[in-house]
């Protein structure tokens, strides 16, 4: 790191306003965490992201800012859990100069508004490469309200939020590897820097949804989780999955990629489980959120995830995503 200030420079200028409150302006060694209600309880995740294999080094530091600490909150929202802050280590390399840096702030100080997060503290570090960095995110939920993945019962809808396939896509067209439309082309690259995580509809989800989980690694991928945690199966329709506009175009002149929707990743969309009793609440819930949801299937009695096209059985060898 070859900075004017040097480390100290770089917390005390740009960092310390970022510093929630309890974190002593980042002045100190540690932060003290707000109390919380009787019955409510800390909910903590941590997700790191490597140049060249989470994000592309050519990717805006504010986008790739963003994206680090959404793809923490999305872990949140999974349990169910309301955002309340994150801790931040960073690993800049040589070429990380201050403007650098400065883009990366700005794009915190942009979520933490949005999100209403702030910064309890963490580390900055050199590193010969590649840029790293790692974010634990903090939330605060019932203790007896998390959304966990083991309790999805056969018979239970599943449910997906948003849209599949979209980042999978965006990453694609960003690396070159596919040619659509320019106007399909912005909004794919962008639900790739930049998740939408569903930090209103999880804790909306909490005494509805029998099972949680985000999609990080692929719908398939992560169901599976969901299943064999729960000790049962599912089943997902590949023409219920709800795609946007710009995926169901791009699909359409690439048939030999309609698949990945089921296991792109980087969705960072919610999938739950629920009982059909419940419709009508979880619909609720989605309209309160703001949230599109929609039924792509149901757990069954069997093991693993099945996926169905047109009712007949589709077998992938592709089940899951492989980081480049
Ligand atoms: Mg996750």
């Amino acid at each position: 790191m070859t900075i004017d200030g040097g480390e100290f420079g770089v917390i005390s200028d740009l960092l310390a306003p970022l510093a929630a409150d309890g974190a002593f302006a980042l002045t100190d060694d540690a932060a003290l965490l707000p109390e919380l209600p009787p019955g409510q309880g800390w909910v903590v995740t941590k997700d790191a992201m490597v140049a060249g294999v989470h994000f592309l080094p050519s990717d805006p530091p504010d986008m790739i800012a963003r994206k680090l600490l959404r793809v923490n909150l999305s872990d949140l929202a999974a349990m169910g859990a309301v955002p309340r802050g994150y801790l931040l280590a960073t690993a800049w390399t040589a070429e990380t100069d201050r403007d650098w840096i400065s883009r990366f702030v700005d794009g915190l100080a942009r979520d933490q508004a949005r999100f209403s997060v702030g910064l309890f503290g963490g580390d900055t570090v050199s590193t010969p490469g590649p840029l790293t960095f790692s974010l634990t995110a903090l939330g605060t939920a019932a203790r007896d309200g998390l959304l966990r993945r083991n309790g999805a019962l056969a018979g239970d809808d599943i449910y997906v939020s948003g849209t599949l396939g979209d980042s999978a896509l965006g990453l694609r067209v960003l690396r070159d590897d596919l040619e659509v439309e320019p106007e399909h082309a912005t909004f794919l690259s962008q639900r790739y820097h930049l998740p939408q995580p569903r930090t209103t509809l999880g804790p909306a989800l909490v005494g509805l949804a029998s099972a949680a989980q985000d999609v990080s690694d692929g719908l398939l991928a992560d169901l599976g989780h969901v299943a064999r945690q729960s000790g049962v199966g599912a089943e997902v329709h590949l023409e219920l999955l709800p795609l946007s506009v710009a995926a169901r175009e791009v699909l359409i002149d690439h048939p030999d990629l309609a698949l990945l929707p089921l296991h792109g990743g980087d969705d960072y969309e919610l999938v739950f489980t629920a009982s059909p009793g419940r419709r009508d609440s979880i619909r609720a819930a989605a309209d309160a959120s703001q949230t599109p949801v929609t039924r792509i299937g149901r757990m069954t009695g069997g093991a693993g995830v099945q996926a169905l096209a047109a009712g007949r059985p589709l077998t992938l060898k592709d089940n899951g995503w492989k980081h480049f």
